[in-house]
């Protein structure tokens, strides 16, 4: 290789041209589109940063949106569970519980002691407020918040009739209608509040 040879050399691909013209295009023609490329290179290089800052800004926004959405999630559960009308509320099971409370009930008609079934409020896939577990007369009320249930809607999940003219299908027009709380008389029938550890009692006599 001769020192005129090397003078029209290529820096950057080692090529030799015969002149410095001929070098001069190859430099135009070859690597401008290098540097081109280079350019093109950056670019998405620097579109990258900013996409990272974008990627990084949607998960804060998105740890965000998860946080009130979780808080919201839980309000939206509690107001669930304080408003939704006991016969649509689903307790699912008892997991969760922040209410669990048990009252004894007893129905008396006529003298004789009325059955009170178990899983009143309790179906394949669905546990209400409300239940019972056995026929013994315990009433549970459970759920995930602490709301006053009262007896009528526990009559409300067995589906019959309970209020202060009738219990069942016997009304005051043909006897007489008493409740006891605790064995004191009490007239708020249907309008009770479930309290914990409440002794129950209704009683009708007929005429
Ligand atoms: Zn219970
Ligand atoms: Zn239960």
């Amino acid at each position: 290789m001769t020192d005129e040879e090397k003078k029209f050399r290529c820096e950057k691909c080692q090529r030799d041209f015969a002149s410095e013209e001929a070098l001069g295009h190859h430099n135009s023609a070859k690597h401008s589109e290098t540097k081109k490329k280079e350019e093109a290179v950056r670019k998405p290089a620097s579109g990258k940063k900013a996409r990272n800052w974008i990627f990084l800004i949607l998960v804060l926004g998105l740890i965000t949106a998860g946080v009130v959405w979780g808080v919201s999630g839980t309000v939206k559960e509690d107001e669930y569970c304080q408003n939704q009308p006991v016969t649509d509320m689903n307790i699912g099971g008892h997991t969760n519980l922040k209410n669990h409370i048990h009252q004894e009930f007893e129905i008396i008609i006529d003298g004789v002691e009325q059955e009170i079934p178990a899983d009143i409020g309790i179906s394949p896939g669905i546990m209400r407020p409300i239940h019972t577990h056995d026929a013994s007369g315990e009433i549970h009320v459970e759920g995930p918040c602490v709301r006053d249930f009262t007896l009528g809607e526990f009559f409300d999940l067995w589906g019959r009739e309970f209020n202060s003219t009738q219990i069942f299908d016997k009304t005051t027009s043909n006897g007489t209608l008493k409740m006891y709380v605790n064995g004191v008389e009490n007239s708020e029938f249907e309008n009770l509040v479930l309290i914990d550890d409440d002794e129950i009692k209704v009683e009708y006599v007929s005429n």
